[in-house]
């Protein structure tokens, strides 16, 4: 296994059975004078109890003895599989065909008639010793390719790394007859190693082992020495609960490796008394070296199917931001994915106001307000997200609790918890849009790997977001009348339409106001007609002064407006008629030219949604009717529709 694994070159031991004492001792003396040990016995029985508590490496067996004779005795040794592999070399005195044969019945490997040749004596037993430690190897070989073979089945037959560690262990301590077997693996996130299969461990020693930080003893060592460890006593081994007193249990740490990569360690405990010898250890290496690659073709196995479902998902979501022109739901769109994407538990989108120096937050999910944090850190440098915006590159900050670059501006997620930020700039050309901010509450180091396929994500958001901006102005222009900003005929019918809709269905009010600059043909000739666009223009800014926000106004031809005022009944449409027409009158226009002053005033026709109205024409016409009677009744003022109530025009 390693230089600190060690085993012992004994001398072969030959047991010798000869009843004669005499004969017993000159082969003994003979035998040890070639530097082998023995073992002597006079009697068959006693050979058979001594065979069972020695480790014996060959039988010199003479035939003729009181008692259980020599035939007797090879016979019980070759019926037991613990010894049948023991050459047997019969002595005997006896030269006839007949014994010759009864002895190789038994399964005598050999014979030697007395009195024998010295010199073919202890050729004889070399040769037999030589074939015994073959006989060994092939079955230490053997077993080593069959434990292989089951942990090579076990771990190749799953890309599951927990079915890999498990087949593993499983195939080892059975074949080497483990006391327990476990795996630890190194853990990215934490830097520790992990506990991940075991065998043959209580629930106090799993406990104990569950997590070994850095530099915490046997398990490291091995790791960072990068070679096989062995510990002769288990006894000394914090965590592993073996009890002292009695033959020593072995702990063999083996590190499990990838080209340059710790991936983890295998650690084996060996019964009381177990020694690993070096056959062991290399079984132990190659099983090693097994899981190691089993491990990497499951992270492999792993990484490829992640990549694989986010490009999928990726791509869906293009398509499905290719599709849509409305900014929301593209907004929408880009936090669910990266959402599925990432384990993120907060996620923001911002985008850059037209000043390039104000990010603004436009979608996101468990949205936290970070204004305090930001009013706190107005004076303190720029925000991790302006940063990762200007300098176009993702800012990430792996601990909030112990940065220091940026201030109080996570004070905030530090105060929900959060431990972990990301934030990757939206490119666009060269051009940054915006970011979208990440929040982990667990560390979490983003990886180059995370970071690439947000980058790649987020430029296909920035290209997404700009065509629907795009598309915006676009759609702005068309329904927006140029000369006052205001929304123009068309535009103005979609969205009485609209409202029109919305009031009949809940039953709420609506007003319309039409509104006609009075005697303009003759502001026109007496000022020119740049004087009176302006005057329109100006016209336009005072109705949008004295407008709610739900109020709409528009252009509805060429020195006529129309106001649609949405939850507003006659009465309230009234009075908004009359303040309108009062600011318009008192409304100086200053002529840019000629620098003289100015003024105009409107009529205005008020018209509201009644039960028995049923189209917009109509609501549209009774506005018209009342501006005509407002202008025949002398201009600059304003008059209500007819009702059905009223029967008549009020005069
Ligand atoms: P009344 O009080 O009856 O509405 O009189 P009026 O002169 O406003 O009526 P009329 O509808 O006959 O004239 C509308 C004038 O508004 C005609 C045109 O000179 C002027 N006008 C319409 N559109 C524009 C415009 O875009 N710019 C300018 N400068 N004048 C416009
Ligand atoms: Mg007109
Ligand atoms: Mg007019």
């Amino acid at each position: 296994m390693s230089p600190t694994m060690t085993t012992t070159e004994l001398k072969p031991t030959i047991l010798v059975v000869e009843d004669e004492v005499g004969i017993a001792r000159m082969i003994q003396v003979l035998l040890e004078a070639r530097g082998f040990s023995t073992v002597v016995c006079h009697a068959g029985d006693e050979a058979i109890r001594r065979i069972a508590d020695t480790a014996v490496d060959l039988v010199l067996l003479d035939v003729m003895m009181p008692g259980m004779d020599g035939y007797e005795v090879c016979r019980r040794l070759k019926a037991d599989e613990q010894w049948r592999h023991i050459p047997v070399i019969m002595l005997t005195a006896k030269d006839t065909t007949r014994d010759l044969v009864r002895g190789l019945e038994t399964g005598a490997d050999d014979y030697i008639t007395k009195p024998f040749n010295t010199e073919e004596l202890i050729a004889r037993i070399q040769v037999f010793l030589r074939i015994r430690g073959m006989s060994l190897e092939l079955v230490r070989r053997n077993r080593e390719l069959h434990s292989l073979n089951a942990v090579a089945l076990a771990v190749s037959g799953s890309l599951r790394p927990e079915a890999i560690l498990d087949g593993a262990l499983a195939g080892i301590t059975d074949s080497l007859g483990l006391a327990a077997a476990l795996i630890h693996l190194v853990e990215p996130a934490t830097g520790c190693l992990e506990l991940r299969a075991w065998r043959g461990l209580g629930q106090s020693s799993r406990e104990a082992l569950r997590s070994l930080a850095p530099g915490s003893g046997w398990a490291w060592d091995a790791l960072e020495r990068d070679e096989p460890v062995v510990v002769p006593d288990a006894a000394q081994v914090p965590g592993l609960e073996v009890g002292a007193g009695g033959p020593p249990q072995p702990l063999g740490v083996i590190p499990l490796r990838f080209q340059d990569r710790r991936l983890g360690v295998f650690s084996v405990l060996g019964q009381r008394g177990q020694q690993f010898s070096r056959e062991d250890a290399g079984l132990l290496a190659s099983v090693g070296r097994q899981v190691s690659i089993a491990l990497e073709n499951s992270h492999l196995y792993t990484e490829t199917r992640r990549k694989a479902l986010e490009f999928e998902a990726l791509y869906q979501v293009s398509r499905a931001m290719a599709s849509t022109l409305d900014l929301q739901n593209i907004l929408t769109q880009i936090s669910e994915t990266v959402s599925s994407l990432l384990q993120a538990q907060a996620m923001t989108l911002m985008l850059l106001a037209p000043d390039g120096r104000t990010l603004s937050t436009v979608a996101g999910y468990n949205l936290f307000d970070d204004a305090p944090a930001r009013a706190a850190a107005a004076t303190r440098g720029a925000s991790p997200s302006l940063v990762a915006v200007r300098e176009k590159r993702p800012v990430r900050v792996s601990d909030l609790r112990t940065d220091e670059t940026y201030g109080t501006w996570l004070t905030t997620a530090r105060e929900r918890g959060f431990t972990s930020f990301l934030a990757v700039p939206l490119v666009l050309q060269d051009r940054a849009l915006g970011c979208m901010n990440l929040y982990t509450i667990d560390r979490h180091e983003f990886s180059p790997d995370e970071i690439q396929l947000l980058s790649t994500f987020a430029s296909q958001a920035a290209v997404s977001i700009e065509n629907a901006r795009l598309f915006e102005a676009t759609r702005q222009l068309a329904i927006t009348d140029p000369l006052t900003g205001l929304a123009n005929h068309r535009q103005f019918y979609d969205q009485l339409d609209r409202e029109f809709r919305r009031a009949q269905r809940y039953g709420r009010p609506l007003t319309l106001l039409m509104l006609d600059l009075d005697r303009f043909k003759a502001f026109n000739d007496r000022h020119g007609h740049l004087a009176g666009d302006q005057a329109l223009r100006e016209t336009a800014e005072v109705l949008r002064q004295n407008a709610r926000s739900v109020d709409i106004l528009a252009r509805y031809g060429g020195e006529e407006f129309a106001i649609i005022l949405p939850e507003t009944d006659i009465q309230r449409g009234a009075a908004h008629a009359e303040r309108i027409r009062s600011a318009v009158a008192a409304h100086v226009f200053l002529n840019q030219e000629t620098g003289l002053e100015h003024r105009v005033t409107v009529s205005i026709g008020v018209a509201a949604l009644s039960p028995t109205l049923r189209k917009i024409e109509e609501l549209v016409h009774g506005a018209d009717q009342a501006l005509y009677r407002a202008k025949a009744a002398g201009r600059n003022r304003f008059e209500l529709a007819a009702t059905e109530e009223d029967g008549a025009a009020p005069a």
